[in-house]
């Protein structure tokens, strides 16, 4: 429930209810039943409890055998709540794996048999031929088999297993499965690696403070190529090696299956996996094993922070600056600045790494909050892309009209493609075209229930919403005035592989975005192709930018970076910058050099020029002093405050109301309140959004004026459901 306090139930002093923290428990709240956490136990009645002790319900049922939450998970979760100002139930719920949030998850058991005597094989006159068959094929797989297995296997029926069983022979029991996400994969061979020297002194450094003991915090900024992955993998190794666990974060499912397959072949079964993708039972038994202590090291996106790992000795974060650790709903958790708050509970080694580093990261890294390590050079001395902007100014005046590929890139290509050498073409948006306009009375066609126009999807023939999944059918004429003049403007993914393939009919060119991959494992197995040389060129948005290690690329090309340049947001300059950093260093990690052709209308811009000449140290520079100018972060702390109503008044009058009540909270205005205003998205998902942007050079100020504005509001009857506080926004949009 969306409150900020806890509730105190009984629990009878005999039977079977014994609680314990962190268990599930169903218990009467109101008229109705509810699932809440344990997350106190009080042998008597506790001195300050502020209900009559008579009023004191009795819980139902606790519903795990053993609690899913850990005390240390506890505290953390406690922690998230408090620091990005969200409810502790809510933030507990979210730290659970999806799916074991409602019921009870049972681990997944089957009927097995076991050998009583292994010498029985060698006596084994008195027994029948399929008697004979049974103790053979068990003792063939040492002992234990699933029951339906051993059928199979032994290729008898139930009864020579059951009189074996009467005879005492063998016995059944029931077996636990794990139902393990990798159990159908081939596991890769690990390369044996001589360290360079840039990766020993940051391998050195890591390990040293993990024999330490105490927390510590480090930035891992490497260029792309420079061999981050190593260096994890070896801290990990270090870390097990000690007895203790590790925990890596990696910003997106589809990264997982490439590093989660590496651990598995270099660390066995000690590695879980934890991400969305898994059934709700591979989820539920990967937990079970992390919670047992039988995996000790876990791989997983965002909410795998809450794994229940003891003994924690290390907590990597890969690509930290990637914005997928944030949670796009409440609560508003940076799973990145969590991971390191837990490894300072655990006492643990934090590493968060990056060849673009956030923003905050390198400021925190610069004022000695983590601990820098740098490897700036490519592995094997191989040289950074060399890049080339293409001025679409230019291009425009050349063909008398808008063109969405340059004969530059198209040069570049084919003459790659002539070389057999793999490209790659990043565009970071969906669909055919941008949006359908109408040229008899200019009018879009917008989504029915966002402020946004709908994109074109030829395949489908569909117009949808990017951003609630609405659809319709293409129009054949405008909506409003029924002319036939319908225009379709700007390109997507869709319409980019179009022309390319008309273009290059000779290539083999595949589409990777949200459209395109619909079955799971399809991404898996384009990429694989792609790396097998299969497909020559791959077109899509940024799911192909990150993390993957193509040698024979030598070519990417970049195609309407201006869209994300031009979003008004305080991080659009940093992404478009670690963007493009990500994708040229895509191309050249072989022994051929790579080359990178971005095409841009605004060749001036900061964020271009120093991804260019991939010049992180510059960028920082650069965006820190538009930071400084505009009262950004890491300046000052930044908190959002929307309001979402379906009604647009009602929206406003709760805003209106919120602004009223914060003003008297910051009588001496250290806090900077702007707003309320319309969001840049005013409508989303059928809810106008009304902002309130507060931004403070004190972080406990701001918490300040928050907290009491906010509980002022409540406490007045403002309907805080539809308020949405965000602290840290990664966007402001
Ligand atoms: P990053 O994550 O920093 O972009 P990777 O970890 O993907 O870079 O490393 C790039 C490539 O270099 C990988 O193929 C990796 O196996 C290889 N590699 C890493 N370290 C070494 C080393 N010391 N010697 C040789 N090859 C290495
Ligand atoms: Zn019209
Ligand atoms: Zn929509």
């Amino acid at each position: 429930m969306p409150l900020h306090r806890v509730f105190t139930y009984s629990v009878p002093s005999e039977g079977q209810l014994r609680p314990e923290l962190g268990l599930r428990v169903r218990v009467p709240f109101g008229k109705r039943n509810l699932i809440g956490f344990v997350v106190a136990v009080h042998a008597e009645r506790p001195a300050d409890l502020d209900i009559d002790p008579k009023k004191v319900r009795p819980a139902i049922e606790f519903l795990d055998d053993e609690p899913l939450i850990t005390p240390e998970i506890l505290r953390l979760t406690e922690w998230t709540a408090d620091y990005y100002a969200s409810f502790w139930g809510e933030t507990l719920k979210a730290a659970l794996p999806a799916g074991m949030n409602s019921e009870k998850v049972r681990p997944k058991r089957r009927k097995a048999v076991r050998l009583l005597d292994p010498e029985l094989a060698d006596n084994s006159k008195a027994l029948t031929t399929a008697q004979s068959s049974v103790v053979e094929t068990l003792n063939k797989a040492g002992g234990e088999m699933l029951w339906t297995d051993l059928l199979d296997a032994a290729n008898v029926g139930a009864s020579p297993i059951n009189t074996l069983v009467k005879r005492r022979f063998l016995e059944v029991f029931v077996q636990d499965i794990h139902r393990d996400p990798l159990s159908a994969e081939k596991l890769p061979e690990r390369p044996q690696i001589a360290l360079t020297e840039h990766q020993k002194s940051a391998l050195g450094q890591i390990t040293d403070s993990i024999d330490e003991s105490e927390f510590k915090a480090f930035l891992l900024h490497g260029v792309t190529g420079s061999g981050k992955t190593e260096v994890y993998f070896r801290a990990i190794r270090h870390t097990i090696a000690m007895g203790r666990s590790a925990l890596m974060l990696v910003p997106e499912i589809a990264l997982t299956p490439v590093f989660s397959r590496q651990l598995r072949a270099a660390f066995g079964p000690t590695v879980a996996i934890l991400h969305s993708g898994l059934s709700q039972g591979e989820r539920f038994d990967e937990w079970r094993r992390i919670r047992a202590g039988e995996a000790r090291v876990a791989i997983g996106t965002r909410s795998a922070v809450f794994a229940p790992l003891k003994d924690l000795g290390l907590v990597i974060v890969d690509e930290e600056h990637d914005p997928a650790y944030r949670q796009w709903e409440s609560p508003f958790y940076n799973a990145r600045d969590v991971a390191v708050m837990r490894a300072n509970f655990a006492g643990a080694v934090a590493v968060l790494g990056s060849a673009t580093p956030a923003m905050e990261s390198f400021h925190n890294a610069k004022h000695g909050k983590y601990t820098l390590l740098s490897m700036p050079e490519r592995i094997g001395g191989r040289n950074l892309a060399s890049a080339e902007l293409v001025d679409m100014r230019d291009v425009f005046k050349r063909e008398g009209k808008d063109v969405a590929l340059s004969r530059e890139l198209l040069e570049a290509i084919a003459e790659t493609a002539s070389k057999g050498e793999q490209i790659i073409v990043l565009m970071n948006r969906r669909g055919f075209a941008q949006f359908v306009l109408c040229r008899s009375c200019g009018e879009t066609i917008k989504c029915e229930n966002c402020d946004i126009t709908l994109t074109f999807h030829r395949r489908d023939g569909r117009l949808t919403c990017h951003y609630c999944g609405y659809g319709v059918p293409a129009p054949r004429s405008c909506p409003k005035c029924e002319s036939e003049f319908l225009y379709f403007v700007g390109e997507g993914t869709e319409n980019l592989a179009d022309q390319l393939e008309k273009k290059f009919p000779s290539l083999k060119i595949e589409r990777i975005d949200r459209d395109s991959i619909t079955r799971k494992g399809e991404l898996e197995q384009k990429l694989l192709d792609f790396a097998e040389g299969r497909i020559d060129m791959l077109v899509g948005t940024q799911m192909i930018a990150k993390g993957h290690d193509f040698p024979n690329v030598t070519l990417v090309g970049v195609v309407g970076v201006d869209i994300g340049l031009g979003l008004p947001d305080l991080r659009s300059a940093e992404r478009t910058f670690q963007m493009i950093t990500q994708v040229a260093g895509r191309s050249g990690r072989g022994e051929k050099p790579g080359r990178v052709v971005i095409q841009t209308y605004h060749p001036d811009h900061y964020a271009l020029q120093r991804a260019m000449a991939q010049d992180y140290e510059g960028f920082y520079a650069d965006e820190l002093k538009f930071r400084e100018n505009f009262r950004y972060p890491p300046f000052v702390a930044l908190a959002s405050i929307m309001v979402r109503h379906r009604e647009l008044s009602r929206a406003k009058g709760i805003a209106n109301a919120l602004r009223r009540h914060l003003d008297p909270a910051n009588p001496s205005k250290t806090v900077r309140i702007v707003g309320p205003a319309s969001a840049s998205i005013a409508r989303l998902k059928n809810e106008y959004r009304m902002q309130m942007i507060l931004r403070s050079e004190s972080r406990r100020e701001l918490r300040k004026v928050l907290d009491i504005g906010l509980s002022q509001a409540e406490e007045h009857g403002v309907e805080m459901r539809f308020v949405f506080v965000e602290i840290d926004p990664v966007s402001l949009m």
